[in-house]
């Protein structure tokens, strides 16, 4: 089965229960990003009408998890939400071995813990934020292998998540002995959740195995890339995303993974190991940094919460819904012709700031001007990943190092949001193009050390 037309359906669900959004003014928008410093990381999210900043915890959960909520069972050790969770989990992966975790990023500080040492290098395709905080966190070095065409925004290709093969290779063999394990990011969050496919995860795992090396899944999105898989992979369109997943998880070790992704719910993490020693070791680290192995961190609810999402994410109208929204959004921009990073992945679409608002230079923050236009506009907040988030002064020169790519990510919660909500926000972007010579641009304040596009403080440029 092919993904069919976004008109040749609607939502294979219905609406139970509504939470009601405020509706600001303009005026009152104008007032509150001044003072929010022009950072919509700082707006109240009840000043923001259709909240596009993440997909991390945003899902609406359904009424069979919200029943599973109250079959929490509150035990410290040995809850029976934590046997339903491990049971899913082998399910999916055929990996025996589970620890909950309160968020992905504590699994990732487990794994890395107990698997990374001083001096290693973790190879993979493209390392999200945190994984690569952790990786460097215990002195190793992060290393990542993308295909290149992975990150030339306008290319087409189905699979722009892939791994170049023979630079992991070469990366290999420069000390193998240093290289724990090697990391497969599904789909690839940091190009804009592009799919990575099953000939190159399985032959990633040929190589692995060539020296002796371990695979690892982050598999915060791991079903949407397995919808992708049947989408666009020869071979598998006949397959259930049930039956794909369990093929990728066959060529790994284990996983760690974002529940507040693909699990559908609004916290909570996974790390799984298909071997003992893995387990053991991971132990060692879970028990102090997350809590007893039978809730790290969670409680019974949301464990429960969390094996039903797992469950409910390989439902392929589902996975259809949900990425044919993620790909309608991206048509309409197209129809608008706002410059979108190509093709949509699987969890938002990402606008080329710079062909936008060409007359604005880099040192004044095209991406994040847009982002505040568009709060501006039509309530709407997208986040800026472009000049603030991965720029930085160079040390030596005090000279700006500006990042390749100026882009603002629209990032869509899942079963959340209508298609009338997409449409408004693809014309509120278009209005915002109308008046671009208009947009000055933002000079930057204040800013951290680190991270700081999360506080960093704004002006407008006068004029
Ligand atoms: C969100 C995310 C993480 C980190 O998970 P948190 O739940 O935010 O701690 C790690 N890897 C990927 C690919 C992610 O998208």
């Amino acid at each position: 089965m092919l993904m069919r037309r976004r008109d040749e359906y609607a939502e294979p669900y219905r609406v139970k229960v509504v939470e009601r959004v405020k509706q600001t003014t303009r005026e009152e928008r104008e007032k509150l990003i001044a003072e929010a410093h022009y950072n919509v990381f700082s707006l109240p999210s009840w000043a923001v009408y259709i909240d596009l900043l993440t997909d991390s915890g945003t899902s609406a959960m359904s009424d069979n998890q919200w029943a599973g909520m109250m079959l929490g069972d509150e035990a410290y050790a040995g809850s029976r939400n934590y046997y339903n969770l491990k049971d899913v989990v082998r399910e999916i992966t055929g990996y025996e071995y589970v620890l909950p975790v309160h968020q992905g990023r504590g699994a990732e500080h487990v794994l890395m813990a107990s698997m990374v040492r001083p001096g290693d290098r973790v190879l993979g395709n493209m390392h999200f934020d945190t994984t690569e905080g952790h990786i460097l966190l215990r002195g190793a070095e992060p290393v990542n292998c993308l295909r290149a065409e992975g990150l030339i925004p306008e290319k087409e290709a189905p699979f722009k998540g892939d791994i170049d093969l023979v630079r992991l290779e070469e990366e290999i063999t420069k000390d193998p002995s240093k290289v724990p394990f090697i990391l497969i990011t599904v789909t690839c969050n940091n190009n804009g959740g592009q799919p990575v496919s099953m000939e190159n995860i399985r032959k990633t795992r040929e190589i692995a195995d060539k020296y002796g090396i371990p695979v690892f899944f982050d598999a915060a999105r791991f079903a949407e890339n397995c919808y992708f898989i049947k989408d666009r992979e020869p071979g598998y369109a006949h397959k259930s995303v049930g039956e794909i997943a369990r093929e990728m998880f066959s060529y790994g070790d284990g996983f760690t993974m974002s529940a507040k992704k693909d699990a559908l719910v609004n916290i909570g993490g996974l790390l799984a190991f298909r071997h003992e020693k893995h387990y053991k070791q991971a132990v060692q680290w879970q028990i102090p940094f997350e809590g007893f192995i039978t809730y790290g961190g969670l409680a019974g609810r949301d464990m429960e919460a969390m094996a039903r999402g797992l469950r409910e994410v390989l439902d392929e109208s589902y996975l259809e819904d949900r990425i044919g929204q993620v790909a309608y959004l991206g048509e309409l921009m197209e129809k608008e012709g706002i410059p979108v990073v190509k093709p949509p992945g699987g969890h938002g679409i990402y606008i080329n700031a710079l062909p936008l608002l060409p007359h604005i230079p880099r040192e004044n923050f095209p991406a994040q001007s847009l982002v505040v236009e568009l709060y501006i506009e039509g309530g709407i907040r997208g986040v800026e990943l472009g000049g603030c988030a991965f720029g930085h002064k160079d040390p030596e020169t005090g000279k700006d190092v500006w990042p390749e790519l100026e882009l603002v990510r629209l990032a869509i919660p899942r079963r959340v949001y209508s298609d009338r909500h997409m449409k408004l926000v693809a014309q509120s972007v278009a209005r915002v193009r109308d008046r671009a010579k208009d947009i000055k641009g933002l000079r930057l304040v204040e800013e951290a050390p680190v991270l700081r596009h999360f506080t960093a403080r704004f002006e407008r440029v006068p004029g």
